[in-house]
């Protein structure tokens, strides 16, 4: 019993046996940061990490050693040869862009063999929109190739589908889908495939939701470039914005003039004030994540009890950290997310609404009461207010406070009656 929160004691019954059943899967996840916690402090150690590095530099950033040491840590935790960590990524999509944009060169093809991109990078890939500056206009092809009906990739297709293409692209994470999410042994039978048939490819992962949830990054299972946002897993809800890009040392590169300009790359890009908190981010992300994924597998585990269908269920493998529940109407989400805002750290006052949000074509309603802007390491909600009615539910910076936001959450539609208890 909760002396602070009031919770149905039905509810909390339940939830009570659901954290029994998740106890084992709860040992892999413990395992998983044991390992990656170790592996993180290696590359710190290893880089001979100082406090020189965590603090900034003004203008142009030349020898920021803070800057490049970071670079390492990163390279070396990912199995990577090279890493451009920085702050100046606006977001995710921009450091997937940056990388698209960096290796990508007119009459090339990129193949996605994960079905659509993220929603935000359709328009980076020239699917919506002309003259506005996407590859497409840029001379550079698009192909994709579908999903198998059961949302995994289609091995046999792969062959034929990536002969030609320049860009080998997946997304590990399933989105906004109910597809199963790519696990890295998945990713490194995909490279081999690849790699018969086409070994010059580039075969780039966007990694988003994915890093420390296992013991390997795709980098380590063959992929030549991973990338991802800080304000997700690597960030370890410290690193206040940015995104990294790691992989082969060439593409690096040519990534690192894509974002700054061609013959300057990574020597320059002041740090401001912001190395402090990614190394820290970076230090404390295995621990985060562990967090995040127990509080999503805590969740599936209770929804599923509660009737709902969850996706993945609380004892399949997990390779990021999303949990999808689907609970079948617009009321359900709405109480939802607004039970997951009422047990935030910063805004909990306040009560989500569905909106009109640009790039949607339903409304859609969003729980974020973040330390950082739309930092989504920290317990979030999302769902868009259309079939499937499912919430795509992630983060959580401590375990204990993700599993209070999720029974806020069953708590807030038990109280509207929209749960069979
Ligand atoms: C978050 C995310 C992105 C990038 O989104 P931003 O909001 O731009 O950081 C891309 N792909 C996937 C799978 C994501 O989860």
């Amino acid at each position: 019993m909760s002396e602070f929160f009031k919770i149905d004691p039905r509810l909390e019954k339940l939830a009570e046996q659901a954290e029994a059943l998740c106890a084992e899967p709860f040992e892999r996840v413990e395992a998983i940061r044991a390992y990656n916690e170790e592996k993180v402090l290696r590359a710190f150690l290893d880089n001979r990490v100082s406090e020189i590095h965590l603090n900034g530099s003004t203008g142009y950033g030349y020898g920021d050693l803070g800057r490049e040491t970071l670079d390492a840590v990163y390279a070396e935790a990912f199995g990577a040869e090279d890493a451009l960590v920085r702050h100046s990524f606006v977001s995710g999509t921009h450091a997937l862009s940056v990388a698209l944009f960096g290796v990508l060169r007119m009459g090339d093809t990129i193949v996605s063999v994960t079905g659509k991109p993220y929603d935000t990078l359709e328009e980076v890939v020239g699917l919506r929109g002309k003259g506005n500056g996407s590859l497409r206009d840029f001379g550079v092809d698009y192909r994709e190739l579908g999903l198998t009906p059961a949302g995994e990739i289609d091995f046999g297709a792969v062959p034929d589908a990536v002969r030609g293409a320049k860009v080998v692209y997946l997304q590990r994470s399933r989105g906004y889908s109910l597809r199963p999410s790519i696990g890295v042994e998945t990713i490194g039978r995909l490279v081999e495939t690849v790699r018969r048939v086409n070994p010059e490819a580039v075969i780039m992962v966007d990694n988003c939701y994915g890093e420390f949830v296992e013991k390997r990054e795709p980098t380590q299972t063959g992929a030549d470039l991973v990338i991802g946002s800080l304000i997700k897993n690597p960030g370890g809800g410290i690193a206040q914005t940015g995104g990294y890009i790691a992989g082969r040392r060439d593409l690096v590169e040519q990534c690192s003039y894509r974002l700054t300009c061609v013959g300057m790359g990574k020597e320059v890009g002041c740090t401001l004030n912001q190395n402090r908190p990614m190394y820290m981010g970076f230090f404390w992300a295995p621990g985060v994540v562990a967090n995040a994924v127990k509080t999503s597998i805590f969740a599936a585990c209770l929804f599923e009890r509660l009737g709902f269908p969850v996706y993945p269920r609380y004892e399949e493998t997990r390779t990021d950290i999303i949990a999808a529940l689907k609970l079948g109407d617009a009321e359900r989400l709405v109480a939802f997310c607004q039970g997951i805002q009422s047990g935030s750290p910063v805004d909990a006052f306040v009560s989500p609404e569905p909106w009109d949000m640009p790039g949607y074509d339903s409304k859609v309603i969003m729980a974020a009461g973040a330390f950082t802007g739309g930092a989504s390491i920290e317990l979030s909600a999302d769902a868009p207010l259309k079939e499937p009615y499912a919430v795509w539910l992630q983060g959580g910076l401590t375990y204990q406070t993700g599993k209070t936001g999720v029974l806020l959450a069953a708590q807030s539609m038990a109280e509207k009656g929209l749960l069979n208890l």
